[in-house]
């Protein structure tokens, strides 16, 4: 089985870690992720800072893409300068998406006007330079369906770690939008997300790790890693209602498509 991280944060990986975040730390994530068949990984910004480090680290190693945005709950100080350095960055040719971008509803920290003017100015950067846009989206459904019609989607669309019901789900399908799947599919108190991505084709399926964050069971509490993935393809593969490998294939073919990479 190969697969592809739809998603992953190794600077937030080294920092939950206690350790530096440089090349040697990466180049072992990724050495231990090769182990379990994991042989790319897109490590996603969500600062100016982090979106730069993304792009290092993308790089300087082969098997790691970059995606460049400032997350919702991150937007307070960002100016025309900021967005100025995130289109330098976003034109990197080992970026491969603007993201993570979005709406979040959860964290009460950051006034949702102000996220939505953001969540606007990205969806306006990623056609600028002509890149799939990546989306956060947390207790935010209906605000972000609604602000991408309003601004018309870019040509390619990825919700990162979807989390919508069947009606959601069916609705992202309906649009063109590509699904993301993190462990959570793993967790037994989710049955509903299984049935949501019983509703998506698997030619508009990802798999995601998020780490550190969103661990799979069994390993639930600890933090989570890129080696981790085949847990959530599994989970992922029972609930599409096909075997791991056939969607292993179409992760690994989709996730050329969308983001241009290339042959792992
Ligand atoms: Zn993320």
């Amino acid at each position: 089985m190969r697969l592809i991280d739809a998603h992953t944060h190794l600077d937030a990986m080294a920092q939950r870690g206690g350790v530096t975040a440089d090349d040697a730390f990466v180049a072992e994530v990724m050495a231990e992720a090769r182990t379990a068949g994991v042989v790319a990984a897109i490590t996603v910004g969500d600062t100016v800072a982090s979106s730069r480090w993304c792009v290092a680290a993308a790089t300087a190693h082969p098997d790691v893409y970059a995606a460049v945005a400032v997350h919702p709950t991150e937007i307070d100080g960002l100016d025309d300068a900021g967005y100025a350095e995130l289109e330098r960055l976003a034109r990197d040719p080992r970026v491969v998406a603007v993201g993570e971008t979005g709406l979040d509803y959860y964290w009460d920290r950051t006034e949702p006007a102000a996220q939505q003017a953001h969540f606007r100015r990205h969806i306006a950067l990623a056609k600028a330079v002509g890149k799939p846009l990546m989306i956060h989206d947390r207790d935010a459904h209906a605000d972000v369906l609604r602000i991408l019609r309003e601004e018309g989607a870019p040509d390619l669309v990825v919700f990162h770690a979807f989390s919508g019901d069947v009606e959601m789900a069916r609705e992202c399908v309906r649009a063109g939008y590509v699904l993301s799947f993190p462990g959570v599919i793993t967790f037994k108190n989710a049955p509903g997300l299984r049935e949501a991505a019983g509703q998506v084709p698997l030619d508009r399926l990802l798999v995601e790790t998020d780490a550190p964050f969103l661990t799979p069971h069994p390993h639930r509490g600890k933090p989570n890693a890129p080696s981790l993935l085949p847990l959530t393809a599994t989970a992922l593969a029972s609930a599409v209602g096909v075997d791991v490998e056939t969607l292993a294939e179409a992760v690994m073919s989709n996730g050329r498509r969308v983001f241009g990479l290339d042959e792992n």
